[in-house]
């Protein structure tokens, strides 16, 4: 569903990517794994062009999607940005909830993408904290601010927000680095079911965790990716 070739990244000279060649499978959840700095997070940012804001950073190669049985070049410049990002959505290693309350947090990507019909927002804001294991927890304050909720849960409640327009890639860095085992084990499962409805990327230091959920494991190492073995 994801086809990279050849893919080069630098920030200001700084080469971080020297020639990725990859293509990840529908439906799987591939390991990112690797030493620190070596360019994980960067090149998450580089399937839904989150890094273009930064200034001097530079990119060669080709990224392709397979939207509705076709391929697209997300580099193409008949590519719809706004709607790339809804397509590859990405949660952050820190949550960032806004500062507003739980259920605002969960509307605004439906604002922003256009879903107004009151009964429609609401469904979807359940639905997608159910699939998030946050409902039962939140249920009953769901207009309180989001940034009262635990590490935990406030990770669970941006993974939500970033199930809620239906993604076809998820991008997860370090998603469970800042939470206890309990709550770490809450999202391996997450991740897992996520599966079904999606492709997933995580990028990951804990192997245990890589031999415990993921499907294939890949090392960053002098900026290329290498498939490599999962010790089970
Ligand atoms: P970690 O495991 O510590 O999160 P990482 O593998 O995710 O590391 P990146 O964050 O992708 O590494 O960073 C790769 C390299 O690019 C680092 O040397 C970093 O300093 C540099 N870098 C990252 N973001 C920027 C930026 N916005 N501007 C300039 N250099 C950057
Ligand atoms: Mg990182």
């Amino acid at each position: 569903i994801i086809k990279i070739t050849d893919l080069h990244f630098s920030y200001n000279g700084l080469k971080v990517l020297k020639g990725v060649t990859h293509s990840f499978e529908k439906n799987t959840l591939t390991a990112i794994t690797g030493p620190s700095g070596k360019g994980k997070s960067t090149f998450l940012t580089t399937l839904n062009r989150l890094w273009e804001d930064v200034p001097g950073a530079a990119l060669q190669g080709c990224v392709e999607l397979k939207i509705a049985e076709k391929w697209r070049d997300v580099y193409a410049s008949s590519m719809d940005i706004a709607a790339l990002r809804r397509m590859v959505g990405m949660v952050f290693q820190i949550p960032n909830p806004l500062p507003m309350s739980i259920f605002r947090n969960m509307a605004f990507p439906l604002k922003l993408a256009g879903v107004k019909e009151k009964d429609q927002v609401q469904a979807k804001v359940q639905e997608a904290l159910e699939r998030a294991f946050l409902w039962d927890e939140v249920k009953d304050r769901l207009h309180s601010s989001a940034l009262e909720l635990s590490g935990g849960q406030q990770q669970r409640l941006c993974i939500a927000r970033a199930l809620i327009l239906e993604p076809m890639v998820l991008l997860f860095d370090e998603p469970t680095s800042s939470l206890d085992y309990q709550a770490a084990g809450m999202i391996e499962d997450l991740l897992v079911s996520l599966k079904e409805s999606c492709t997933v990327l995580m990028v990951s230091h804990y192997l245990d965790q890589v031999s415990r959920i993921a499907d294939s494991r890949l090392e960053l190492a002098d900026g290329k990716l290498l498939l490599s073995n999962i010790s089970r």
